[in-house]
């Protein structure tokens, strides 16, 4: 028996979310008296596989196989379905992220494994049962789940888990997954990166997104110095976007991408129901809209009543001050 996290790499390190997985596995592992291995594909150095024992992992998996830098989802089900077979694993962990989302329900099928996605939380185990808890309805409300069989599948939720460090350094062994032509029957044409000054935005911690109530293009200026002095990812509303004042992958909401920040800093927008259901489980959010009858204010946890080209130049010169 032991637990298993599968991490993703990104320019040959390991990813934050992943570094998350790799804590709460490690923290599992504990938990059931047992210790944690990790899986890792394609593009990763070996240096910051061997970081990962600073999370608590003992050992990497790794297949170098250079087919594997380009994400196919029935490749990488095979690869960590071998990883869970060669360790006996009886919990698999990985993040809820893009890529766990497009493998999760294939690794369940395969393993015949229960899967458990965006999770919040260790699991409870008591006995035979094991029940983790994750966030449904857009965030809105949470469902303890009871995981079951011989392997339970978990996909954590972004910056839901506190990423440990200090523990040691993992070994790192070779995993050949033997991939047939089978395996590579979808044939991803090209992977296009987000172009990006700094944060990835389905990676952040931090995010400043801002609405039509910024007037246009001219003034995003103030959105990303914010963001610069936060360290923050941006973002934006979809009339946003659709407008063209900023790129279609900072779209937030039920039809662009979906975020769970510690601090989502929303800047000139109402607040629709659209608009919330892609910010809404962030931990802390904070509203500054000068309606005091903007809807996002009911889902706030800080808001100022206030002309953002007054307010947003002031937090700026703020954060400033704080980095002094
Ligand atoms: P507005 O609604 O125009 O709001 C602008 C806000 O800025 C107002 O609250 C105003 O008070 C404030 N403001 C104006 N000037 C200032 C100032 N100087 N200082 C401070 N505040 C100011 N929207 C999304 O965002 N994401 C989605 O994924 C999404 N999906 C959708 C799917 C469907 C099927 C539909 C029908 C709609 C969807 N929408 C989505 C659109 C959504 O309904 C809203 O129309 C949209 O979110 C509004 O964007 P906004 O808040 O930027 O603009």
């Amino acid at each position: 028996m032991s637990v298993l996290v599968f991490v993703e790499g990104l320019n040959g390190e390991i990813k934050k979310s992943s570094l998350e997985a790799a804590t709460y596995g490690s923290q599992v592992a504990q938990q059931l008296g047992t210790t944690a291995t990790a899986v890792a594909i394609g593009d990763v150095k070996e240096d910051a596989l061997s970081r990962l024992g600073e999370q608590g992992i003992e050992r990497v998996l790794y297949d170098g196989d250079e087919r594997l830098n380009q994400f196919v989802a029935n490749a990488y089900v095979t690869v960590i379905s071998k990883a869970v077979a060669q360790e006996n694993a009886s919990v698999l962990v990985f993040s809820n992220s893009n890529i766990g989302a497009a493998i999760g329900a294939k690794l369940a099928v395969r393993l015949n494994g229960s899967l458990a996605t965006n999770v919040t939380a260790l699991p409870k185990t008591e006995g035979d049962s094991f029940i983790v808890t994750r966030g449904v309805f857009s965030g809105k409300a949470f469902a303890d789940v009871a995981l079951t069989g011989d392997l339970k599948i978990i996909a954590i939720k972004k910056n839901s888990i506190e990423i440990t460090s200090g523990g040691g350094t993992a070994t790192v062994d070779k995993l050949s997954a033997e991939l047939t032509d089978a395996d590579f029957s979808e044939k991803p044409k090209e992977t296009v990166m987000q172009e990006t000054d700094g944060v990835l935005l389905p990676e952040a911690a931090v995010v400043v997104s801002g609405g039509r109530g910024m007037k246009g293009p001219e003034n995003w200026h103030l959105i990303e110095d914010l963001a610069k002095e936060l360290g923050a990812a941006t973002a934006c509303s979809k009339p946003v976007s659709d407008m063209d004042w900023r790129p279609h992958h900072e779209h937030v909401g039920q039809t662009g991408i979906t975020v769970s920040p510690n601090l989502y800093i929303a800047i000139g927008i109402s607040g629709a129901i659209q608009h919330l259901a892609g910010v809404n489980s962030s931990k802390v959010i904070v509203v500054i809209n000068k309606d005091p009858e903007a809807p996002f204010f009911k889902a706030a946890d800080y808001g100022i009543v206030g002309d953002a080209f007054e307010v947003v130049p002031k937090l700026i010169e703020a954060a400033k001050a704080l980095d002094k």
